[in-house]
């Protein structure tokens, strides 16, 4: 097993992609912390993942607020005494046209997907120069970080942002052994991309922009995760890894 005796705190983890982070790594032996905001999404996702034999902690916990962080990453270290390998991977994209975005909207990608993001980034970062003996951050970020789409123009910001949070962590927390890597998924069939997926003539327009010709599934990047995570990419930092079915090679 590729993550015994390593402790690993998930954000987002109830669902979609952060649950699949979540049952690989419990599977390859790590000691799994899922946090999110839906506490019975994460209790059932934390009881499924014990009932296959992982170990797993459930907290609640909204990754904008500071308290909520810190509260966090405190009960990790209670029951588990340390934090090896770190995965943000809570956010949301609400569409809208450039002309349409609501300050409220442009405030909550840049709450969620940015802040939340270097809030915990901080907080565990902090703990792991003490602990003295490295760590792994994923930052979970989006091709739309490295490339623009349309009627995302706040999501795209944050995701661009999130890469550039990862290689300048990088930058500051290599001499610490800490690495800090982004994961770019392509498109990827969970709630959020649900509404397209249910639209039968629109994913398959879609999937002509994918030259695998097939959406990809949070389990495709749970496994880049794996790798993230592992002594197998130890002399990587901050690099954007694209999990995408070769969608951003495509130029038309
Ligand atoms: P998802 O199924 O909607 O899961 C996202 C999870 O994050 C939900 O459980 C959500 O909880 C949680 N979350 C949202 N805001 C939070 C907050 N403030 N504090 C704590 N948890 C919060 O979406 P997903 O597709 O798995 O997305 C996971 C990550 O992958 C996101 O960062 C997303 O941008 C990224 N991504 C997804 C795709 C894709 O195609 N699906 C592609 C590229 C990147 P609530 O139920 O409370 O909202």
């Amino acid at each position: 097993m590729r993550l015994s005796h390593k402790v690993a705190l998930i954000t987002g983890a109830s669902r979609g992609i952060g649950r699949a982070i979540a049952t690989r790594f419990a599977a390859e032996g790590a000691k799994v912390a899922l946090s999110d905001r839906d506490q019975e999404a994460l209790r059932q996702t934390a009881a499924d993942i014990a009932e296959q034999g992982g170990q797993a902690l459930a907290i609640e916990a909204d990754v904008q607020l500071k308290s909520d962080v810190d509260r966090m990453v405190v009960e990790v270290l209670r029951r588990w005494g340390r934090i090896d390998i770190l995965v943000n991977n809570a956010g949301i994209n609400r569409t809208a046209p450039f002309l349409e975005i609501t300050e409220e909207d442009w405030d909550l990608h840049m709450a969620i997907n940015l802040k939340g993001t270097f809030l915990v980034s901080q907080r565990v970062c902090r703990e792991m120069v003490k602990q003295g003996h490295g760590g792994s951050v994923i930052q979970i970020s989006s091709v739309n970080g490295l490339a623009a789409e349309a009627d995302q123009v706040h999501y795209n910001a944050s995701k661009g942002g999130i890469n550039l949070l990862a290689m300048s962590m990088a930058l500051e927390m290599a001499e610490h052994d800490i690495r800090v890597n982004a994961l770019c998924p392509g498109f990827i069939e969970t709630r959020l991309t649900k509404p397209l997926i249910d639209n039968p003539p629109a994913i398959a327009e879609y999937l002509k922009t994918i030259p695998m010709k097939r959406v990809g599934q949070p389990e495709d990047v749970a496994a880049a995760a794996l790798f993230m995570a592992s002594d197998e990419s130890r002399y990587m930092t901050g690099h954007c890894m694209v999990v995408d079915g070769g969608q951003l090679i495509k130029l038309s």
